[in-house]
């Protein structure tokens, strides 16, 4: 897509630091890092949300998710790694390029974990988990 940030650098039109490359993915440093090594994984189609991705192309993209996260632990010696996707505008996704965010995790370095992301649960009982798992798998 013309006007898009990833496709553009997908097309070498923007610079960026480019960490693999393959058919269907490339991966590159994030331009403004939440930790040394923040990588972004992206498929060179251009698809908004991770729905939209074709089966195949979404068991390339995190193939290449799974061969990265243990290179970039290994490239800034990070304990762990927070895997992430803001999946849509409501989730906090800024790029409408489907990406997944691979941040190093280091001890004392303040992040929290995914259970932090929204501070006010839902009071679910047991039936309603009933419910929506069978909604979920009829979908
Ligand atoms: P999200 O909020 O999940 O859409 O994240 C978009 C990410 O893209 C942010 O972490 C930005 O820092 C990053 N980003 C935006 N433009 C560029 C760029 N030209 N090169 C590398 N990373 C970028």
């Amino acid at each position: 897509m013309s006007d898009c940030i990833f496709c553009s650098i997908v097309d070498g039109e923007i610079p960026s630091h480019t960490v693999h490359e393959d058919d269907a993915v490339t991966a590159f440093l994030d331009a403004n890092p939440l930790a040394r090594g923040h990588t972004l994984v992206i498929p060179k189609a251009h698809h908004e949300r991770l729905n939209d991705l074709p089966a195949d192309l979404a068991a390339d993209l995190f193939a290449a998710v799974h061969d990265l996260t243990d290179r970039v632990e290994a490239a800034v010696d990070a304990e762990a790694t927070t895997v992430a996707v803001n999946n849509g505008e409501l989730a906090g996704q800024e790029v409408p390029h489907v990406h997944v965010h691979i941040v190093p995790r280091f001890e004392g370095d303040g992040g929290r974990p995914i259970h932090a992301l929204i501070e006010e649960r839902p009071d679910v009982d047991d039936d309603e988990l009933v419910d929506v798992a069978a909604a979920i798998e009829s979908a």
